[in-house]
């Protein structure tokens, strides 16, 4: 697996990205949810993969819940960067990276795809996750 990078802009906060598939077969998503559009956020995530989330500054940490509120999404207080979101789902916790705080953007990444997941209900939301998300090893307290 390689390993990808991406942090915040004050570099507050942070996130490593594992996975073995090569960047131009990543599957990229453009939630159009009024929190993804607002923020341009691009959603990535390998559930081969794995993903932690660190924090050089874990008081900076913002965590933000809407809608269904089911998931976490990690901003930075200081900077405002969206990074990515994790859910606990059972056992084990599952996430995504925002593509756009990747501190190296691979020069051959896969082309974005706009989703719409606006008619789930939590059932639906937590199950499409917990396929699709990466398997979290870390994220700070
Ligand atoms: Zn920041």
């Amino acid at each position: 697996m390689k390993s990808y990078r991406g942090s915040c802009h004050c570099s507050a906060i942070g996130f490593e990205y594992r996975t073995s598939l090569p960047p131009a077969e990543w599957s990229i998503r453009a939630c159009q949810c009024a929190f993804c559009r607002a923020h341009d956020a691009l959603s990535a995530s390998d559930p081969s993969g794995e993903l932690r989330f660190v924090a050089e500054k874990p008081d900076r940490l913002q965590r933000y819940r809407f809608a269904l509120r089911t998931a976490d999404f990690l901003l930075c207080r200081e900077c405002g960067v969206y990074i990515g979101a994790t859910i606990q789902i059972g056992d084990s916790r599952r996430g995504i990276i925002n593509t756009h705080a990747l501190i190296d953007t691979p020069a051959d990444l896969a082309a974005t795809e706009p989703m719409s997941y606006d008619g789930e209900d939590v059932g639906e939301r937590v199950g499409r996750r917990d396929e699709r998300w990466t398997p979290v090893s870390a994220v700070p307290s």
